[in-house]
């Protein structure tokens, strides 16, 4: 039985200028959405209103902590966006410590996004996913069936001349592409790591053009092959 002294404790914190929004509901606690308002019903408790008399439950309306676009601050979500067609098909080589570099190579890559923020009071999303998948499709698209060449390695040294990309390694001609088939890439070294980074470098850039509040993290999965991936993980924004 709950107690009587839970009462007056509870109603201390009734506001006036919330009263039409107590509601007698039965049934067990239970989260309710946010409604039109904006304003979210806390869970619901069970309430004696004295020792044998009648019973009910009380919710109430409260205004969630919100910053000035609306953003229910005091909750997090996360989505994830993994789709079949989020994949690439592309050739690299990364260099290892010391003269050590890869033979060149493929994979069948795989992206992945996950953003995490405050609720939309508006949309009630985070984040609308056609926005997320079209970027993604967009950066896979660029560099699918391409060699991937990274631009920040100072062990490789890049030359474009009439329509070839000459690639050296340590001063040693290494490769020839034509240009054409090439995605140069602002990293260091083509590792799952960096491609991860460098995807969330763009599509961070994306959500902020796109005007996106309330967003607090992205994160970024590159799958080189099956069972065999890398997650970059920033702060936004
Ligand atoms: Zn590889």
């Amino acid at each position: 039985m709950s107690s009587f002294r839970d009462i007056p404790l509870r109603l201390a914190t009734r506001d006036r200028r919330q009263d039409q929004g107590w509601a007698t509901l039965g049934g067990r606690p239970q989260r309710q959405p946010a409604d039109s308002t904006g304003l979210s019903r806390r869970p619901t408790f069970p309430l004696r209103l004295s020792p044998g008399g009648p019973t009910g439950s009380l919710s109430v309306l409260v205004s969630p902590p919100s910053n000035r676009r609306g953003f229910d601050v005091s909750a997090a979500y996360r989505v994830r966006v993994s789709k079949d067609y989020l994949t690439f098909a592309s050739a690299h080589f990364i260099t290892f410590q010391g003269h050590r570099c890869e033979a060149l190579h493929g994979h069948n890559y795989r992206v992945a996004a996950t953003v995490e923020g405050a609720l939309d009071a508006e949309c009630q999303f985070v984040i609308d996913f056609g926005v997320l998948k079209a970027v993604l499709r967009r950066l896979v698209e660029d560099i699918d069936h391409k060699v991937l060449l990274p631009t920040k390695n100072p062990k490789v040294q890049l030359r474009e001349e009439q329509g070839r990309m000459l690639v050296d390694y340590l001063g040693t001609s290494a490769y020839v592409f034509p240009v054409k088939d090439c995605a140069l890439l602002p990293i260091a070294n083509t590792t799952a790591e960096e491609l991860a980074a460098h995807f969330a470098a763009e599509v961070r850039e994306q959500l902020r053009r796109d005007g996106y509040a309330g967003l607090t993290a992205l994160e970024i999965e590159v799958e080189e092959s099956f069972g065999q991936s890398a997650t970059y993980r920033a702060p936004l924004p």
